[in-house]
């Protein structure tokens, strides 16, 4: 079996579980940390296992422009290729294509754009959406979908609503016709550089292809995109095109209405967020994946989150303060170093700063969903929420 789901404790809607995927298990709720550029930005392979990172987002965007899916393919895929042996999820390229407004044209078709490091022209279809995932060979791809900008222009939202399931369909077609050919096959059984295989053992092990679900800011627009993409059928379902602009409590509102019409024994994954607050809400929801630049982006501009809320380090006042970052945090930066040291790298412009920060953020989120996992294995209920930020830290 390549991907399977499998909840092991509930409580309330919040489900803990654990996906299998062809590279390993992972257990959820799961927080992704985004690898941009076949690499979280600051922080090596070996740093992010010791943080028990389970699994990490690629984005097809950025790796098909640069170093180029064929490159990818002929290293052996995308975990031989930056020495990760865990699991990977890839986006579809959909989002960061329509990030860059001006230089896209949608059609049936596809999306012609143009790309942000050069001008120089390229087409993203449902087709080569898929064949660009399975030839980097994460272990979770995602069907190609239109992300709309946040509209209250009905009509618009459902026409991009129908292209995104004619897409999804699309995708799955080709997905199933293509599914072999992933880059592990050359390699099974084989051994990275560390040491550690890159490769499933198992020499039938296939990518798992989620669907996205759309429909804007509009709850029975959502319900007609979940129940269409569910009857296509796909083995785990994302919610997409939230957390673009509108308010935090319109967000939750459309993840509680799409949740009621997605299968309850399959994994769905929330997509672009959000804060270490955020991500607990969501999770106390039933969402069982989520992803977000904000730990990693944040960390690089000196934004810092801990026990005890937001901390800017740039901040003269902590100039001469000699506490750690997080008291309450067992990160490695927290147990070494302190405030005074890390105001001091910032301001000098430092690399090791954006090392440092990067690693507690992202230390700070993986503690924050282990918590999470903690009390929904616990059967804790309502006091669920309270409970999670008000626990013994490790
Ligand atoms: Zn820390």
């Amino acid at each position: 079996m390549s991907f399977q789901f499998r909840i092991a404790a509930t409580s309330g809607k919040a489900r803990a579980g654990r996906l299998i995927t062809p590279h390993g298990e992972v257990e959820t709720p799961v927080f992704m940390p985004v690898g941009t550029l076949a690499s979280v930005k600051g922080v090596s392979q070996d740093i992010l296992e010791e943080l028990d990172v389970q699994i990490l987002l690629g984005n097809t965007y950025h790796l098909y422009l640069r170093p180029g899916i064929e490159q990818v393919r002929m290293l052996g895929g995308l975990h031989r290729f930056m020495s990760w042996p865990r699991p990977i999820l890839t986006d579809s390229g959909g989002f960061q294509v329509f990030s860059l407004n001006e230089l896209r044209k949608v059609t049936e078709e596809g999306v012609a754009f143009r790309s942000h490091l050069d001008g120089s022209s390229h087409f993203f279809s449902p087709e080569s959406a898929m064949q660009a995932q399975i030839g980097l060979g994460a272990d979770i791809i995602m069907a190609f979908d239109e992300c709309t900008e946040y509209s209250g222009d009905r009509e618009r939202v459902r026409q991009s609503m129908e292209l995104t399931l004619r897409w999804a369909e699309r995708s799955k077609k080709y997905f199933e016709e293509h599914k072999h050919e992933v880059p592990w096959k050359d390699h099974v059984g084989s051994a990275g550089r560390a040491g550690t295989p890159v490769s499933p053992s198992n020499r039938e092990a296939t990518q798992a292809l989620f669907g996205i679900v759309q429909g804007g800011m509009d709850p029975a627009l959502r319900q007609e995109s979940a129940e269409r993409t569910v009857e296509i059928g796909f083995p785990g379902y994302a919610i997409g095109g939230l957390s673009v602009g509108e308010p935090r409590s319109l967000t939750r509102e459309i993840v509680e209405a799409t949740l009621e019409h997605l299968p309850k024994d399959q994994p769905r994954y929330l997509m672009g967020v959000g804060t270490p607050e955020e991500i607990v809400e969501y999770a106390s929801l039933g969402i069982d994946m989520m992803d977000c630049v904000l730990p990693t982006r944040a960390a690089r501009h000196g934004l810092l989150f801990t026990s005890q809320g937001k901390i800017s380090i740039k901040q003269a006042g902590y100039a001469g303060d000699d506490n750690p970052l997080d008291p309450d945090c067992g990160c490695r930066v927290c147990a070494r170093y302190s405030r005074a040291y890390l105001r001091h790298l910032y301001a000098s412009n430092e690399v090791l700063a954006q090392v440092l920060n990067t690693i507690h953020n992202l230390s700070f989120y993986l503690d924050t969903m282990r918590r999470v996992r903690h009390s929904i294995e616990l059967g804790r209920g309502a006091r669920f929420l309270s409970e999670v930020w008000s626990q013994p830290k490790p």
